[in-house]
């Protein structure tokens, strides 16, 4: 008993350092798109490596660290405690803690500025191959398994790809509207560039057929979320036509219907 209390300081410890590099990567990547010293989001000035680390109050503007921060810290270690005591079954405990790290950074990065970066996409991809060709292989082989896994990718891409399409379809039409309405068109995008690299990685690591489920689960998820928003909206008498039209981040959507697949 003792013993077990013991090695479970292990997921613990992993999971808080996971959870300061998903951080860091969070907090680095959407302003410089490289791994550079961290810096206060509030007033730009740097931090050392050793007050950024132990998650200390900014000494030039004595903000503390966001809400965010704490959030990630405390969600991952629960994350790789629970999965270190019930691991995924499609990845085992080493592959499924590389995932949730993956799966965290992406989810910040788009939930706080709507971005899905091509570098963080590139990685994913290499991530996702190997994900995918070791959960197929085991039934399939290895060549028929990264097979499986290409595929997923292939259609995961191109669904998005598709869809994509017709969202650009969509908005050029709105923007011909509120010209005509003698509006200025915005930019709204119905389904970002970024979802697209975000469903190949997906498709990768989850491989054929399994990318589909992933999809349907995160569209119809996605679908509900915005569907229950418009509902709140019209309850409180402020929809317009406009409303319709709002952008949908479906990024973390697809994420948690990917996680659920892979995971639960
Ligand atoms: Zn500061």
């Amino acid at each position: 008993m003792e013993m077990m209390n013991v090695t479970l300081l292990v997921p613990v410890l992993l999971g808080w350092i996971a959870g300061l590099f998903i951080n860091y990567a969070s907090d680095v990547l959407p302003r410089t798109r490289r791994f550079s010293q961290p810096a206060c989001v509030y007033c730009e000035t740097p931090f050392s490596w050793k007050d950024y680390l132990t998650l200390r109050t900014c000494q030039n503007c004595g903000k503390a660290r966001s809400l965010r921060t704490w959030l990630v810290q405390i969600l991952t270690t629960s994350a790789f405690l629970y999965f270190w005591l019930f691991p995924s079954k499609a990845l085992g405990i080493p592959l499924g803690m590389l995932v949730i790290v993956y799966f965290a950074i992406i989810t910040v990065i788009d939930l706080e500025h709507r971005l899905i970066l091509f570098p963080t996409s590139v990685a994913g991809a290499l991530l996702g191959l190997i994900v995918g060709t070791s959960i197929h292989s085991r039934a399939d082989g290895l060549l028929l398994g990264a097979g499986k896994s290409l595929l997923g990718g292939l259609f995961g891409f191109g669904m998005m790809f598709v869809l994509y399409q017709f969202g650009t379809l969509v908005a050029r039409v709105r923007a011909r509207k509120m010209l005509a309405q003698g509006k200025t068109p915005d930019d709204e995008e119905a389904l970002g560039g970024g979802d697209m690299y975000l469903a190949g990685v997906l498709g990768l690591m989850l491989g054929w057929p399994f990318i589909w489920d992933a999809l349907v689960l995160g569209v119809l998820l996605g679908g509900l979320v915005s569907f229950l928003f418009l509902a709140a909206l019209l309850l409180r008498r402020r929809y317009s036509s406009d409303a319709l039209m709002t952008f949908i981040p479906y990024g973390p959507y697809l994420i948690l219907g990917a996680f659920y697949l892979l995971f639960l």
